[in-house]
């Protein structure tokens, strides 16, 4: 239940925002989504985002610009509409429903990171940053953000940038056993050639311990090397996931599962018929 003086605020300004956000029990509102289902009687007050004019997708110096206030709906729409940001567009489609999908804000899913978040794995495979305000601005990327503690400080998430790279080839897995359910893990793999040499590669997934794991030390395994099943077992060595029971699957289910569906997608990629 939300406390029955519950008062909302609707800030035409960033400043204006995160100076209210500021005051105990003031939080931000985007999609509400997270918000709707606490209900926590600690929250005083809500700060919608709605007047900031953060809704915009742009592109700018080789640079997507995705506001805070952007839908999961609106960026599906947008990556189809305009064939670019596929990793991250298909990855959205994925999530939730579509009537959720068109609540759902990024702003609101970054600072949230629900342990079945279909947003955070892509986002950190492709290097993405993000802008937040707590007073003045400061971009870094969404890998620190979460690693360094930033994610439980207040501020208002502005937006996020993603490199534009048409020239990726990526898989995704969001792992549940029945469609509808919140996905147990994410998994996103990034490779970028350099003719037919590997020059880039990520390997990321969420839904384990510690929130999110990145794998430097397989991805390591491929650089200036061509693809080969080879090197993939090589790498499988050190994609080690690491999960915490729940009452419905072990730890040791999951990094199963995990493990297998990592080792699939890459010889997917590689090419070998499985
Ligand atoms: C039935 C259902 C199924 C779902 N399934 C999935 C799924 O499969 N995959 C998935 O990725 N997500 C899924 N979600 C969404 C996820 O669980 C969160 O509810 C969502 O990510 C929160 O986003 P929001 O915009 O609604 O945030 P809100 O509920 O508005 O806010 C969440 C938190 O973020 C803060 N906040 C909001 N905006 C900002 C901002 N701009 N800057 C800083 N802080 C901000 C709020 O103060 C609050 O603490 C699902 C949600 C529902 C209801």
């Amino acid at each position: 239940m939300f406390n029955e003086n519950l008062k909302w605020y609707f800030p035409a300004s960033i400043p204006k925002a995160v100076q209210l956000i500021e005051q105990p029990g003031i939080i931000l509102h985007g999609g509400g989504t997270r918000i709707l289902k606490t209900q926590s009687r600690s929250i005083i007050g809500l700060v919608d985002i709605c007047n900031l004019k953060l809704d915009y997708i742009k592109q700018k110096n080789n640079l997507y610009h995705v506001g805070a206030a952007v839908t999961f709906g609106k960026v599906v729409k947008f990556s189809k509409e305009n064939n670019c940001l596929s990793m991250l567009g298909t990855a959205l489609s994925e999530a939730a429903s579509t009537p959720v999908r068109n609540r759902i804000t990024i702003g609101g899913s970054i600072k949230d990171f629900p342990l079945w978040s279909n947003l955070i794995a892509p986002l950190i495979a492709l290097d993405a940053k993000v802008e937040i305000n707590n007073g003045s601005s400061k971009i870094i990327p969404i890998e620190e953000y979460i690693t360094s503690g930033m994610i439980k400080t207040k501020h208002l998430v502005k937006e996020i940038i993603i490199p534009e790279d048409e020239k990726i080839i990526w898989r995704i897995k969001r792992f549940t056993l029945l469609k509808f359910e919140y996905p147990i893990f994410n998994i996103a793999i990034k490779f970028k050639f350099n003719g037919s040499l590997v020059h880039d590669a990520a390997f990321v997934i969420t839904g384990v311990k510690n929130r999110f794991k990145r794998f430097n030390k397989a991805e390591n395994i491929f650089m200036e090397k061509n693809l080969s099943e080879k090197l993939i077992k090589q790498a499988m060595k050190f994609i080690e996931p690491k999960f915490v029971s729940d009452y419905k699957y072990s730890s040791a289910y999951k990094e199963k599962v995990a493990k297998i569906i990592f080792e699939d997608l890459l010889l997917d990629i590689a090419g070998v018929k499985q």
